[in-house]
């Protein structure tokens, strides 16, 4: 069995690997627990994996929790909520009521009505003993995407931020149709900019630990890939398709299926700026550059 890390993230934050079927070239996602004296929450039990379980808990003792007080969900992909139901299970079992759930308003319809989550806004703080665990709305990645800023007793500036899908420490994230949106993707990296922090929690991969170059490298990737749009268009009016085998001249057909959502999200943002228009009503195009 491969080896997991459990790292501390910050004073108060620990980073735990889950091991759990997610995209490439991930094979697990980051649970995070943010504990002082022995309160805690978990954010993002995202693994329905039984190793998974038994790597959350000794996290939680680890960090000396004995009281959970909530579950925190980044967003409500399959690989950041499967580990919830063992998580409530365990709970009920261990203090007779499950942990509340929390998660942004836009996407609590995913998840079952059984958990009965209680909403977020940005803003909304909970407290875990002396800690303030604030909920950001960081839209992009999904609509009710959220992050957590984690800032210590006494203090102004967040240790810890934890971004869920919304930045990596390698590669890139997934910003496409039909829940992406660049546009408030790259507003979402630049708030998070603003913040300080001196290390980001990612929801997969190691963490991230010069935020301010990091999240410029993430937004010059997407406006990158914004001139490429741009450029295949020059080329000649072009549907979704179209334009990304323009992009990439040489990827298989499987990619360029999904290669194509990505395209879609920088065209809409590109419509939204009116530097594209839209050719007729199919909504995969054809588009062209605005002239
Ligand atoms: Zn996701």
């Amino acid at each position: 069995m491969k080896e997991r890390a459990v790292e501390r993230l910050s004073e108060h934050v620990w980073r735990v690997e889950l091991p759990c079927d997610t995209l490439p070239p991930y094979d697990h996602v980051n649970g995070y627990v943010v504990a002082h004296d022995d309160v805690g929450v978990v954010v993002d039990p995202g693994s329905d994996q039984r190793e998974a379980d038994a790597l959350l808990a000794s996290a939680l003792s680890g960090a000396g929790v004995r009281l959970l007080k909530g579950v925190l969900l980044t967003h409500t992909h399959p690989d950041h909520v499967g580990g919830v139901p063992a998580l409530l299970r365990s709970e009920t079992a261990r203090t007779g009521s499950p942990p509340p759930v929390y998660v942004h308003a836009a996407e609590a319809g995913a998840l079952p009505e059984e958990w009965q989550a209680t909403f977020l806004s940005d803003g909304r703080v909970l407290t875990v003993g002396d800690v303030a665990v604030r909920a950001l709305h960081t839209p992009g990645h999904s609509p009710g995407h959220l992050s957590f800023t984690v800032t210590g007793p006494g203090s102004t500036l967040p240790e810890a931020v934890l971004v869920g899908d919304l930045a990596s420490a390698a590669g890139s994230v997934w910003v496409g149709l039909p829940e992406g949106d660049v546009s408030d993707y790259l507003a979402s990296l630049e708030r998070l900019a603003a913040l300080g922090s001196p290390v980001l929690g990612a929801g997969h991969g190691a963490a991230i630990v010069a935020p301010a170059r990091r999240l410029r490298e993430l937004a010059d990737h997407r406006l990158e890939r914004e001139a490429q749009v741009l450029a295949a268009l020059d080329l000649g009016a072009a549907d979704a398709a179209e334009i990304t085998r323009r992009i990439y001249p040489d990827h298989p057909e499987a990619v360029l299926a999904l290669a194509e959502k990505s395209v879609l999200a920088h065209v809409a943002k590109l419509m939204r700026e009116l530097k594209v228009v839209h050719l007729g009503s199919d909504e995969r195009g054809p588009f062209a550059v605005r002239r």
